[in-house]
């Protein structure tokens, strides 16, 4: 299922590939379940879409996922971009959690 590491694939997608042998709530419980092990994590694109990727290094639950996600404007392709993102500190909030979507041309398309 996420045997390219660091290639995301959609919900919409794989709802879609499993649709022969599984009905959508019962992808989405596996989903939920996987992503509550540490073996995936779920974020959302600029368009509200949910997308699914392989951790690396996370433990029962415990996500250390923060990462950018790239999508190509080309391809359609999302992907985790192996560095780090710097959260700001917000003088009197607490921050939890970033999602940052950077948008461009991927390494295959860029050529
Ligand atoms: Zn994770
Ligand atoms: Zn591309
Ligand atoms: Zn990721």
């Amino acid at each position: 299922m996420f045997n390219r590491t660091d290639k995301a694939i959609s919900a919409v997608a794989l709802v879609d590939s499993f649709k022969e042998t599984m009905n959508k709530s019962t992808v989405y419980r596996i989903l939920d379940r996987l992503e509550e092990d540490g073996i995936i994590h779920a974020f959302n694109d600029t368009d509200g879409l949910k997308w699914y990727a392989r951790c690396k290094g996370c433990k029962d639950g415990k996500h250390t996922d923060d990462h950018p996600h790239f999508k190509c404007t080309h391809c359609g392709s999302m992907e985790c971009l192996p560095v780090a993102i710097q959260i700001p500190s917000v003088q009197e909030y607490t921050i939890q959690s970033s999602e940052v979507i950077l948008v461009g041309e991927c390494a295959d398309c860029f050529s």
